[in-house]
């Protein structure tokens, strides 16, 4: 349809705009025959489109494609330093900051434990404290911010920039939005963890050219993202990939879950789930190095702990993890057989024992998922592992400037 006025025309331009911008973003290096052919647009409105996209310095021209018949054409990529992002990952006993370029490669970071016992406030605070030092650095480097994402757990009104409700950190209604965008001046962003986690792996990571997958996150709880159709799957009120609660079996011994019930999938697979299944072996002295580990580093029984353990060789931790292998498998089976996606994705702190959980996974997979569709799965870990949700908080922010390339303020 052949726009009616300047409005429509903008509007078209714009979109036109997003779409080769996205592409360049997907595809790079790629040349303007190569756009013009996947986007259907002609030759000339791809030339005038990328004219306006390096004059803007959203993308750079690289070398020239030589190989095959014809004349070489000239290359275009991202530029990197087009704007950065500041991502917020508000953890269950940790917050983490960094702040990336356009193409999401970490420029600065930090890490600090939280305790989720302290009140609201006090986390909240600790995290604008290092947001802030995040934006003097950047200042001093004279960044173009683009904006601030902020990745949690819980479910999110994203029209509203609220969390909802986070089971694992027991907060409700907590405006981000309102508080992080006062505070710094800053275009905010919220979202899920997992959901984020998945839109980079979508932009950036393993799931770069992939229509449908899932995302899993695995810590404290587990979370999904689904990616459907080309596109996040938010439900009717935007809580849809709760999949941690879904119901496997219901019996009274069996832990509380931090929603509340008893039975969900999570309490099964998550990491409290590893913990309590080490500690049973060490009960009834099963021969293992951990109460040695405990003690020279006087820690308790945790993930990094029996992440150890087993990278020494240590039986007992090894089947620790392939037993909870097991038990995220039944629930990774059950999300293949429901959606046939093309990749499940495992990240979050527990990827960082992804090769110990990742075969029992596998294996499950393969039993409990129907032949046809289990076959052609692709179960793999997340290219950003313990950072997913981290580098999730940035896409949302460059998923949104790809979008709206002209609210991208001229450098
Ligand atoms: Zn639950």
């Amino acid at each position: 349809m052949e726009p009616r006025n300047t409005a429509d025309q903008a509007f078209v331009r714009e979109t036109n705009l997003s779409l080769v911008l996205r592409l360049i973003h997907n595809q790079a290096p790629v040349s303007r025959a190569q756009l013009a052919a996947i986007t259907g647009l002609n030759k000339s409105t791809v030339s005038s489109i990328v004219d306006e996209l390096l004059e803007r310095n959203l993308v750079h021209e690289t070398g020239s494609n030589t190989g095959g018949a014809g004349r070489p054409a000239t290359l275009l990529e991202i530029n990197p330093q087009a704007g950065y992002i500041i991502g917020v990952e508000l953890g269950v006993d940790f917050v983490s900051v960094a702040v990336t370029d356009f193409l999401g490669n970490i420029v600065w970071r930090r890490r600090e434990d939280a305790d989720p016992s302290e009140d609201q406030e006090k986390m909240i605070n600790q995290t604008l404290r290092i947001v802030k030092e995040a934006m003097t650095t950047g200042k001093r480097k004279n960044y173009h911010f683009l904006g601030l994402g902020l990745a949690t757990p819980g479910t999110v009104d994203l029209n509203k920039g609220v969390l909802i409700f986070a089971p694992n950190l027991h907060w409700r209604n907590v405006p981000f939005v309102k508080i992080f965008s006062e505070q710094t001046k800053l275009r905010v962003f919220v979202e899920n963890d997992a959901n984020a986690a998945a839109i980079a792996e979508h932009l950036f990571g393993a799931a770069r050219q992939c229509h449908d997958f899932i995302f899993v996150f695995a810590g404290v709880g587990i979370g999904g993202g689904l990616f459907l159709n080309g596109k996040l799957y938010r439900g009717k009120n935007g809580y849809a990939g709760e999949i941690g609660h879904s119901p496997i079996m219901a019996e009274p011994s069996q832990n509380v879950c931090h929603c509340g019930n008893r039975g969900c999938w999570e309490t099964y697979a998550n990491q409290y789930s590893i913990i309590q299944r080490m500690q049973a072996r060490l009960e009834v002295k099963r021969t293992s190095i951990i109460p040695k580990l405990m003690m020279e580093q006087n820690s308790t029984l945790n993930i990094p702990l029996i992440k150890q353990a087993a990278d020494a060789g240590d039986a007992e931790a090894i089947d620790s993890f392939t037993e909870a292998g097991h038990a995220m498998g039944q629930g990774f089976a059950g999300l293949i057989n429901i959606f046939n996606p093309e990749k499940v994705i495992l990240g979050g702190p527990l990827s960082t024992a992804g090769e110990y959980l990742l075969p029992a996974i596998k294996e499950t997979v393969a039993r409990h998922s129907l032949q046809e569709i289990g076959q052609q799965v692709e179960v793999q870990l997340s290219t950003f592992g313990p950072d997913a949700s981290l580098i999730g908080a940035i896409a949302i922010v460059v998923d949104d400037a790809l979008s709206h390339p002209v609210t991208i303020e001229r450098r």
